[in-house]
């Protein structure tokens, strides 16, 4: 099996996987109860933290565990309009953000916020420029991601973010970085960001966990109620087996960043290569994530490509995998024409991705350009 997927998710790491069946087993007590168990499983809570936020190089008192990214940027955006928007009631944030940015971004839009939406020039690039331009006096929040999910483009967010805090100190800095930590090296303090979203299944933990950094000092408003678990911000009970697998899982990545993004670059330069050899398009930009590549093979619908590859036990992505199916607005907003939308796919490696998966992948591309363009000619006639 060749699985191109792991934008989508990932498979869970032997670390992260013996971590949870640690915790369900072994060290199964509720973290908020006061006898030994409570305490140890209390520990391994503490020790997520610790992990999650040395690898942010922050505080562990600045992690908030919750049930994924999308939960995140969900309690970032509407727990920090809440406490900062009474008076500022702009908003700004990009085209190319994730579902889980964008909806909550007009759910405030809807309640009475102004919304400014950047999307890329004529280039295909959002500047520092742009985003700095876009927020004023008036803005309470604004919220970009590090790394496109769609194309791996990188947006210039350490610059944008600092000249923004330079200027507006009110203004809230979100960031949603699930493609980039643990892949590009994102540290809290360079991003100038109040607030991070982090998620353990596109990093070898499962799925169901994720992380809202929340700088020191900085208020986000609940969003659910409860037990006032993890200092009231997000109660319930923790679900210490994800948080434990999570921190598992970033533990094992901290110390191979760098090594892991040349053995990404290697391969996605081959794949450029060779896939363009074998008649794709490519769609992403030189010097995005080495990790995302987007490419059209042109004439040949996504869906029936994707399942073309499926056959030969090679799996890809049809543009994003949260679109289901429907046509991408980011890679529309990133100026693709209807035609190569619809042929477009997208490759995410791992660690674990060879030159020779690479090659089987442009095989299948060529195979692909053979049977199915014929198919559909001869089905014109
Ligand atoms: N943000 C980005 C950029 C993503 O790629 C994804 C998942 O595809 C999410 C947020 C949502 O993450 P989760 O599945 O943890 O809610």
């Amino acid at each position: 099996m060749i699985y191109l997927d792991n934008a989508a998710t990932t498979k869970v790491c032997r670390e992260a996987s013996e971590a949870a069946c640690y915790a369900m087993t072994e060290v199964f007590g509720n973290p908020s109860s006061l006898h030994r168990l409570g305490i140890e499983a209390e520990k391994l809570v503490s020790f997520s933290s610790e992990i999650i936020s040395r690898a942010l190089g922050s505080q562990p008192s600045e992690v908030i565990f919750t049930s994924g990214a999308t939960e995140s940027s969900n309690l970032a955006i509407f727990g920090l309009a809440e406490n900062y928007g009474r008076r500022k009631k702009r908003i700004v944030t990009t085209s190319i953000e994730h579902p889980s940015v964008l909806e909550p971004m007009k759910k405030l839009a809807e309640r009475g916020f102004e919304l400014k939406i950047v999307d890329p020039d004529e280039n295909g690039e959002i500047t520092e420029e742009a985003l700095v331009s876009a927020v004023d006096g008036g803005t309470c929040l604004i919220s970009a991601m590090l790394v496109n999910n769609e194309t791996g483009y990188i947006l210039p967010i350490e610059r944008a973010f600092s000249r923004i805090k330079k200027l507006y100190p009110d203004c809230m800095t979100h960031c949603d970085c699930v493609q980039g930590f643990m892949k590009l090296p994102v540290k809290a303090k360079a991003l100038s960001a109040d607030a991070i979203s982090l998620s353990g299944h596109k990093i070898h933990a499962p799925k169901g966990i994720g992380a809202l950094w929340i700088k020191k000092g900085v208020r986000v408003a609940p969003t659910v109620f409860g037990g006032g678990q993890q200092g009231g911000i997000r109660s319930g009970t923790e679900a210490v087996p994800s948080i434990y697998a999570f921190a598992k899982a970033v533990e094992a990545l901290m110390p191979t960043v760098s090594e892991r993004f040349e053995h990404a670059c290697g391969i996605r330069d081959y794949a450029v290569k060779k896939l363009s050899e074998a008649g794709a398009i490519i769609n992403s930009k030189s010097g995005g994530s080495p990790y995302i590549l987007s490419v059209s093979l042109p004439c040949i619908k996504s869906e029936t490509l994707l399942h073309f590859l499926e056959s030969k036990d090679i799996f890809v992505s049809s543009g994003s995998a949260c679109s289901r199916g429907k046509k991408s607005g980011v890679l529309r907003a990133f100026g693709l024409s209807d035609g190569i939308i619809d042929s477009t796919v997208r490759i995410s490696t791992s660690p674990k991705t060879s030159e020779s998966d690479i090659e089987a992948l442009a095989e299948g591309f060529r195979e692909a350009s053979k049977t199915l363009v014929k198919t559909s000619k001869i089905r014109r006639i």
